[in-house]
């Protein structure tokens, strides 16, 4: 059996080796923490985004309760800049607490993050665990901002400080009374975006799963306060559905609620949906997205300014002289239900997920070793991408079998067509063979291959990357039997 650490690295080895994700700077040596996806690794993650951003939005329908919602809802987009006014981040919290514990090594000047210490290496030769060589002077942990800071226009000093965002989500909570104003949405719905956000991890790791510049995917659903745990359930279980829907097999999926202990400092309840990745130990899982329940905490904060726990509820946090240490923008937040006259600050509740571990998680699942009969019979080991159609980078891939006798103009012909509904790859190089591994290993779930019957009764044959089947189909019937068998995924 393999390794997990074996298998990860053939994994990445195949990320490499067929364009899906490079390091960042490579030439330069690299940059911690920071990843470029190359040729089809930027398609997979667009086709992520863009079956997220379908799914979750355009596709929603906001006149009937799905199965499982309380109501029907509505959905509406945004996208929000990544720098905003710095006292959002001080209202919400993150700029006091938004921090990880880190451990230095006064000796080698290696940093890691406290909780990582008993799993991390230290530098240092043989390889043994931070503390553990004689030379080793750990400091005490201290607190480390996870916020990457910059200055705002042409003086360099505290006025102009401001930071890119660790989340998303403020982008939205910002915006709420506007998209309240303009959009027509009543209460329930939610709003969704898409972008970039940054974190200074002290112990960027695991490959592209703990990264400092990284892609989330986040609804903001607001709803009335007494039905905010029926949503909170809805969305644990729909988001869940989500991802086995696109083929991650659920025995290596969980979701797991947090203990009171875990949950963050505004929220009444989170639920992580978790995946075996493969660089984990046996029995471990990452999260790939977080389903918390935030009440009314980021809609007050910024109205009012920063709460601070008290009892089951939130105060002002008072400065020494009783003034709020940072004050919220003093705009209405409530909202007003124009059938009941009852007016109140909605409840949120939040599915947040990163496309960069969404990816990475369904590359794991699709990478798979196995075996093929060749065109003699005889059974060849492959390496294959089972990625769902959806995700796919290239849909299809149409081959001459040989570059003569007319077949590299059908086949072309064929792939301007095919073109106009998919991404498509051409490869006239190499034996059918061949071309056969490489569109498994980089995933296309389909290969139309132009032969000699082809140019007697116009058809070809269609290959299946998993099966290996092949059906004969006519050139007039292939955009209708692609499209049934991408649906029928
Ligand atoms: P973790 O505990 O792994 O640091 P988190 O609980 O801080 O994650 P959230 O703040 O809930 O993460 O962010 C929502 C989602 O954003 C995560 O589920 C994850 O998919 C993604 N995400 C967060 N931090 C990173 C990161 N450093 N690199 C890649 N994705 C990230």
């Amino acid at each position: 059996m393999t390794k997990p650490t074996d298998l990860m690295s053939k994994i990445m080895s195949l990320c490499k080796r067929r364009g899906y994700i490079f390091q960042s700077s490579e030439i330069y040596g690299g940059i911690g923490g920071f990843w470029d996806y190359g040729p089809l690794g930027v398609e997979l993650k667009r086709n992520l985004k863009d079956a997220w951003w379908r799914d979750m939005v355009t596709a929603h329908d906001d006149t009937t309760a799905p199965d499982g919602a309380p109501a029907p809802y509505g959905m509406v987009g945004l996208d929000s800049s990544i720098i905003m006014h710095p006292q959002v981040w001080k209202v919400v919290g993150h700029y006091d607490v938004f921090h990880d514990m880190m451990v230095d090594c006064r000796t080698c000047k290696a940093r890691f993050r406290a909780d990582q210490v008993p799993d991390s290496e230290c530098p240092r030769k043989p390889s043994k665990h931070p503390g553990e060589h004689g030379e080793c002077d750990l400091t005490e942990p201290r607190e480390f901002n996870l916020m990457f800071k910059t200055n705002v226009g042409a003086l360099y000093d505290p006025s102009s400080e401001a930071f890119l965002r660790p989340e998303t989500a403020q982008g939205i909570f910002v915006n709420y009374r506007n998209v309240l104003d303009t959009a027509r949405v009543k209460v329930p719905f939610g709003i969704a975006q898409i972008g970039k956000s940054f974190r200074n991890e002290i112990t960027p790791r695991n490959y592209t799963f703990r990264s400092r510049e990284f892609e989330q995917m986040e609804i903001e659903f607001f709803c009335h306060p007494d039905q905010s745990q029926q949503w909170y359930a809805y969305w644990r279980d729909q988001r869940f559905a989500w991802y086995t829907s696109l083929g991650l097999q659920s025995s290596r999926l969980r979701l797991r609620d947090h203990s009171p202990e875990e949950l963050s400092h505004y929220s009444c309840g989170t639920a992580d949906i978790e995946y075996a990745f493969p660089f984990l130990q046996e029995g471990d899982f990452g999260e790939l997205e977080g389903v918390a329940h935030r009440g009314d905490f980021d809609l007050k904060s910024h109205m009012e300014g920063k709460l601070v726990r008290q009892g089951d509820g939130f105060v002002l946090e008072l400065d020494a002289d009783g003034n709020p240490r940072y004050a919220g923008s003093g705009k209405d937040m409530s909202y007003l239900d124009d059938q009941t006259k009852e007016r109140y600050i909605p409840h949120v509740v939040e599915p947040s997920a990163g496309a960069d571990r969404a990816a990475l998680a369904f590359l794991c699942e699709a990478y798979t070793e196995d075996m093929v009969p060749d065109n003699k019979g005889d059974l060849q080991a492959r390496t294959v991408l089972k990625l769902h159609p959806r995700l796919a980078p290239f849909k299809v891939a149409v081959f001459p079998l040989v570059k003569r006798a007319g077949m590299p103009e059908v086949a072309r012909d064929i792939y301007r067509e095919l073109k106009r509904h998919w991404n498509v790859y051409y490869d006239e190089g190499g034996s059918v063979g061949r071309r056969y591994r490489r569109q498994d290993e980089s995933g296309t779930p389909f290969c139309v291959t132009v032969d000699g019957q082809t140019l007697d009764d116009n058809t070809v044959t269609v290959r299946d990357r998993d099966t290996t089947q092949q059906d004969r189909v006519a050139i007039a019937d292939l955009v209708s039997f692609v499209r049934e068998r991408i649906e029928r995924a």
